[in-house]
């Protein structure tokens, strides 16, 4: 018998299409459909479904659910979703997403490590200024979070030069990576680090990691990059700090309000480099042959991938 995969989610409807589309193709023994097509009959039939920001009254539907394949990599909004249901959720793992955003780590310190933001702001005022240059070997990158993502992006800028320090959860033995955990660890690595970068899931405990207290152990005239979400960093706090001159510059990606309002004075802050959500999307073509494998393996040997730890959040 055809096993029913529904498509769940909240997303542009081509952007269902497309997946459908693909899954289909991938998944010849499944009837995949995207939700709204799935017959109330088949409600109960259903042990996994892909999904992408899914409406929980939708999901609540799938009344002998096992697990859920997600899209995409963080799974803040389906922790909350499915904590104490007993519905396991599995994350995309994909290198094609840990290369991508070890590619814009690497882009975005070295944005800031050559003053690129400075010398932007020097040319619309027609000064020329030579500014110090201070090189690789004598910077510290430092990484909060050291997982998937992390870990190939300390990998990316140690192969550039740089000096890597990570704070994380568990002690990581990573060649070249100087390791950090706890509070204590944490104000010990952000009084070395030249250049913050937030790869940090968002959880009950990493809400607001970085605020007044914890920013002000950086080192004076350090630099922030948050690839992570919005909410990691208290953005008021963050502000002080910048206006104070303590922190020298922020490249932010995400936001607690995405896209970001346009009342919002982190757009025109001039320590302040807007990005909208772009460091490292899920790439189509790797990310569904992951998807469709972990299908494949769960029809046939009825395995379900590795899943989150829905007590913990990540
Ligand atoms: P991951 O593999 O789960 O790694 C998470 C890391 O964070 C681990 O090192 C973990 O420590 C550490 N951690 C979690 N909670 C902690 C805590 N309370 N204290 C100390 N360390 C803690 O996650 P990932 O795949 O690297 O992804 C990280 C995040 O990146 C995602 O959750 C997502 O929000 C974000 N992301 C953003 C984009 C974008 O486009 N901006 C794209 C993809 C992902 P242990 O190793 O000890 O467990």
């Amino acid at each position: 018998m055809k096993s029913i995969v529904p498509f769940v989610a909240k997303l542009e409807k081509s952007e269902i299409d497309k997946w459908v589309k693909v899954l289909k193709k991938k998944l010849k023994g499944a009837r995949v459909v995207k939700f709204s097509d799935l017959k109330k009959s088949e409600y109960s039939k259903v042990e996994v479904a892909v999904v992408a920001n899914p409406n929980p009254s939708e999901v609540e539907k799938l009344v002998n659910l096992k697990w859920v394949q997600s899209i995409w990599v963080g799974v803040e909004k389906l922790v909350q979703t499915f904590k104490g249901s007993g519905v396991k959720v599995v994350r995309l793992v994909d290198p094609e997403m840990n290369r991508t955003m070890a590619e814009a780590v690497l882009s975005w310190v070295l944005y800031l490590h050559r003053d690129m933001y400075s010398y932007r702001v020097q040319q619309d005022k027609k000064a020329w200024i030579e500014l110090d240059y201070i090189k690789p070997s004598k910077k510290v990158v430092s990484f909060i979070g050291l997982g998937e993502l992390g870990k190939a992006a300390a990998k990316k800028l140690i192969e550039n030069g740089f000096k890597v320090c990570g704070w994380s959860g568990s002690k990581k033995n990573i060649k070249k990576v100087k390791s950090f955990t706890g509070h204590f660890g944490l104000k010990k690595m952000l009084g070395q680090t030249d250049i913050l970068v937030c790869l940090i899931p968002l959880t009950d405990k990493t809400k607001y990691l970085l605020n007044y207290k914890t920013l002000s152990f950086l080192k004076k005239g350090a630099c922030i990059v948050n690839f992570a979400r919005g909410a990691i960093i208290n953005e008021k706090d963050l502000v002080k700090h910048l206006n104070s001159g303590k922190i020298k510059h922020a490249v932010l990606d995400v936001f607690e309000q995405e896209p970001l309002p346009k009342t919002s004075i982190l757009w025109k802050h001039k320590r302040v480099t807007v990005l909208p959500h772009i460091s490292a999307n899920t790439d189509f073509e790797s990310a569904s042959d992951i998807v469709a494998k972990n299908l494949r393996l769960f029809k046939l040997k009825k395995k379900i991938p590795k899943s989150v730890d829905l007590q913990r959040g990540y």
